[in-house]
């Protein structure tokens, strides 16, 4: 969890946590509802009574934001896509979904039950709202409290990432073009455009009073966060898609074969025979019993590589992870199991054909992404 939000808890076996900027959002709900809203539309309570009011109505707003996200998490977990945690912040929250979604469906429903489910208690609140009415204090509220979830839901429709309605839009379209980065590329040239759109339109309005998609600065500021979200997700396909193609086994390269009772100094003269090798196998009677990689020859100062053999600073390898070696570098990178192994063991029909540390992966994927 970052610095700025604090942790509420677990519910349901997903953390839920709360950033700073919502607690902003709460005074002012509760000081729009008990000061301005209340007091003119349904007179002739105490002021304590307007306030406790706010602040409860204020809460039931938290609530429905956080009902929006366990939609989305809810969702996402039936579709066994693992969810890391929720943090609420203002005007919404998010649900950090660790993994991308598989296919386009998984990814439409795990993206439309959010509005969905807001559209729903807002007719929910309206319809309590209607025996009442205005002018009762809890009309007012329900009536409140239906209106600003129904507008969470159309605001989160907006065919731009991050909004929900973004994801809409790209499942859609990976669902008829099977192409999941070009859906994405079409989905970040819309939500740009719309970006662009809320720009001009808050550029306008503060010249000639039109209020097309938001006003003012507003505008201004909402095309802009639109635009960043726009970019940051077509490159975060484009390294996905770079990385998915290529599978572990493509990156491993073998030096030569090691003796284990061979010093140091002679092994690395002999993997150096190997030319680009990151490690060589370490054999004894015809078995691969372990690996040097470079990466341990790193951390063992020079002056020892006289005196030490192979044996005692090689990686056996009946302690490291193995990992078959068609298994791609985007699945790896991503697997919070594997990311905590320093070494993995690549397999091929079970034999073992190099060790990769994940200094190695993560390095392979920092270049790949640079030549996007
Ligand atoms: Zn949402």
């Amino acid at each position: 969890m970052t610095s700025s939000s604090i942790r509420l808890g677990k519910f349901l076996g997903i953390e839920v946590g709360l950033n700073y900027s919502l607690l902003l959002i709460a005074a002012l709900v509760t000081f729009q509802i008990s000061s301005l809203v209340l007091p003119n539309e349904a007179p002739g309570y105490s002021e304590v009574f307007y306030w406790a009011i706010g602040m409860a109505t204020a809460v039931v707003f938290f609530l429905s934001i956080l009902w929006h996200e366990f939609a989305h998490a809810l969702m996402a977990r039936f579709f066994k896509v693992r969810v890391r945690r929720i943090v609420l912040f203002f005007m919404g929250g998010v649900a950090e979904i660790e993994d991308e979604p598989r296919t386009p469906a998984q990814e439409f429903w795990i993206a439309l039950v959010g509005p969905l489910s807001s559209l729903f208690l807002g007719v929910v609140f309206i319809i309590l709202y209607l025996p009442l009415g205005h002018h009762d204090i809890y009309g007012e509220v329900f009536f409140w409290l239906g209106e600003i979830n129904i507008v969470l839901a159309v605001f989160n429709m907006i065919p731009a990432f991050p909004l929900d309605g973004g994801r809409v839009f790209r499942a859609i379209f990976w669902f008829f073009s099977r192409n999941y980065l070009r859906a994405t590329r079409l989905a970040s040239y819309l939500s740009q455009g719309i970006a662009y759109l809320a720009i001009l339109s808050g550029l306008l309005s503060m010249f000639t009073g039109r209020v097309l998609m938001g006003s003012g600065l507003w505008g201004i500021l909402l095309g802009w966060f639109l635009l960043g979200a726009a970019k940051s997700h077509l490159q975060t396909a484009q390294v996905r898609e770079s990385l998915r193609g290529i599978p572990l086994g493509r990156l491993v390269r073998q030096g030569q074969p090691l003796n284990p009772d061979w010093p140091l100094a002679y092994a690395i003269d002999r993997m150096a025979i190997g030319g680009s090798a990151t490690s060589s196998p370490v054999i004894r009677d015809g078995h691969t019993i372990g690996y040097l990689s470079l990466d341990v020859l790193r951390r063992i100062p020079r002056i020892g590589w006289g005196g030490v053999r192979v044996e005692n600073v090689m990686t056996p390898i009946n302690t490291v992870r193995s990992v078959d070696a068609y298994q791609d570098l985007y699945d790896t990178l991503r697997n919070e199991d594997l990311q905590r192994e320093p070494y993995l063991l690549i397999t091929a029909n079970q034999q073992p054909i190099g060790l990769l540390s994940q200094r190695e992966l993560i390095a392979f994927a920092e270049q790949q992404a640079r030549g996007i």
